[in-house]
């Protein structure tokens, strides 16, 4: 017994729970009514079409209430604001789901209680600072859909303002996009939805308005009887339910996320202007490399000699000095030695200029392939050498030209039978220049010379 109560007290809790007591007036209006239902579909998430179909929060809002009473219903698009407010003024249509009251529609209609109330904010640019104070839109182009209710508010408050009226909120953040205008006025979710749907990123919420803006549905006037029903069934309308509609709209993933036209641009002319910089730093490195080639090509041109490629006498005189100026300023011994071919004359009038001339080349050779690195050969004049040694004491150098002197003797030129050379040595000394240390070497070689020939002197 004590079961079958408990059933019939359930049964009678779930029918009752959501359940509207009407009067009979207002049953008897919707038996005999069938509503026209109109709204724009560019107000999201508000309203907005999806599948060819209206929907938003206040379809969702709508339908909750709409079940509730049993309302025959339709719903039809409008293009813009003003047009729904021109259908419902002219009785063309009975009912819009998402507005606000003002004085101007009271006269032709009246407002349910709100459903759901957002603040209503304020968009720029991301470049713009915090606005703290609706006097910081003072002067500035504020774009706002025509006919809105919050383009009331700003006439009513701030009737010297510059609001620049567009069909919708889209057409006023695409003004905003583009700089056209300083700020988009509208509720948090409108402006919120569509910077994350069609990915705003230059656009930012910058402030907020004094105001509030408090949805509600909107009916004709002469439809005043049903409205108390409808405001029991937003009261009737669960925090639950509310939470269902607010997780569907308000938090949405961006559908498209790509980046804002003027990131793209400046982006685009730092790339072609790093694509010019590094091709004009590839051909400049290029360039060096081609004339850093032509000078080393130049250099050697004018330090070689060109019968025998070995230093030639400018190349000799610039290193003398430079020995010279070392061996001075560190104190390190510095060594020459210079020698002649022996009569080389005979040689050209025996054999030909020519084969003096391959005499001279091989001679080189030998001599380049028997000193050290670090010594520096070179022709100075006619059949005349030059070898400077650094770091080489007058003992080392004389053993060195002794050893040059013999090899001489004892190689078998091409054509000739015979070819000997005379040998100076000296080394540096305190107060030295290359005109006093050329002139003893050459006395040296004049003494070995005077004395025989194939000799070396020191
Ligand atoms: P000495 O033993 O006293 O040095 O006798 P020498 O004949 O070698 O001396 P001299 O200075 O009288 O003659 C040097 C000759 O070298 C004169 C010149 O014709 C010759 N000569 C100088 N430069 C070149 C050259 O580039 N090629 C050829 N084939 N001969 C040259
Ligand atoms: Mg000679
Ligand atoms: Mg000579």
């Amino acid at each position: 017994m004590r079961k079958v109560i408990l059933i019939i007290f359930a049964i009678i809790f779930l029918y009752g729970k959501g359940k509207i007591t009407l009067s009979k007036k207002e049953q008897f209006f919707l038996n005999t009514h069938s509503m026209v239902c109109i709204s724009t579909s560019t107000w999201e998430p508000f309203n907005t079409i999806k599948n060819h179909k209206l929907t938003g929060i206040a379809v969702d809002y709508w339908n909750n209430v709409k079940k509730q009473l049993q309302i025959k219903s339709k719903c039809k698009i409008e293009k813009n604001w003003s047009s729904v407010l021109y259908s419902i003024k002219h009785k063309k249509a009975d009912l819009t789901i998402s507005t606000t009251n003002t004085a101007k529609k009271e006269q032709y209609a009246v407002f349910s209680k709100a459903y759901v109330s957002f603040p209503i904010v304020i968009a720029t640019k991301n470049s713009v600072g915090f606005i703290s104070d609706m006097l910081m839109l003072k002067n500035k182009k504020i774009a706002i859909g025509k006919n809105y209710t919050i383009n009331y508010l700003f006439k009513k408050y701030y009737p010297s303002y510059h609001l620049i009226e567009v069909d919708n909120t889209n057409q006023a953040l695409k003004l905003l996009c583009k700089g056209k205008v300083y700020a988009v006025v509208d509720i948090l979710p409108v402006i919120a939805y569509k910077i994350n749907k069609y990915g705003y990123s230059n656009i930012k919420i910058s402030g907020k308005t004094p105001w509030n803006f408090h949805v509600k549905f909107m009916l004709r006037k002469d439809y005043a009887t049903i409205l108390p029903a409808i405001n029991r069934a937003i009261n009737n309308i669960t925090q639950e339910e509310k939470l269902n509609i607010y997780k569907k709209w308000i938090q949405i993933k961006p559908s498209v996320n790509y980046i804002s036209w003027e990131i793209f641009i400046i982006l685009s002319i730092f790339i072609i202007i790093a694509f010019f910089i590094s091709f004009y730093i590839i051909h400049l490195k290029q360039e060096i490399k081609k004339r850093k080639t032509l000078e080393n090509e130049l250099e050697k041109l004018a330090t070689t000699d060109r019968l025998t490629s070995i230093f030639n006498r400018y190349k000799m005189d610039i290193s003398l000095e430079e020995q010279i100026e070392i061996a001075k300023r560190y104190k390190r011994p510095l060594s020459l030695i210079f020698f002649d071919i022996d009569h080389f004359k005979h040689i050209n009038d025996t054999y030909g200029h020519k084969t003096g001339d391959t005499v001279l080349v091989q001679l080189s050779k030998i001599m380049q392939n028997s000193i050290r690195k670090s010594d520096i050969f070179g022709r100075w004049g006619g059949e005349e050498f030059l070898i400077i040694l650094p770091e080489t004491s007058k003992n080392e150098a004389i053993s060195i030209a002794e050893k040059l002197r013999k090899k001489i003797e004892n190689y078998k030129f091409d054509k000739i039978d015979r070819l000997t050379c005379s040998f100076g040595i000296t080394d540096f000394q305190k107060n030295d220049t290359s005109e006093t240390i050329m002139t003893r070497v050459d006395k040296k070689l004049y003494l070995a010379k005077k004395t025989g020939r194939n000799k070396i002197k020191y």
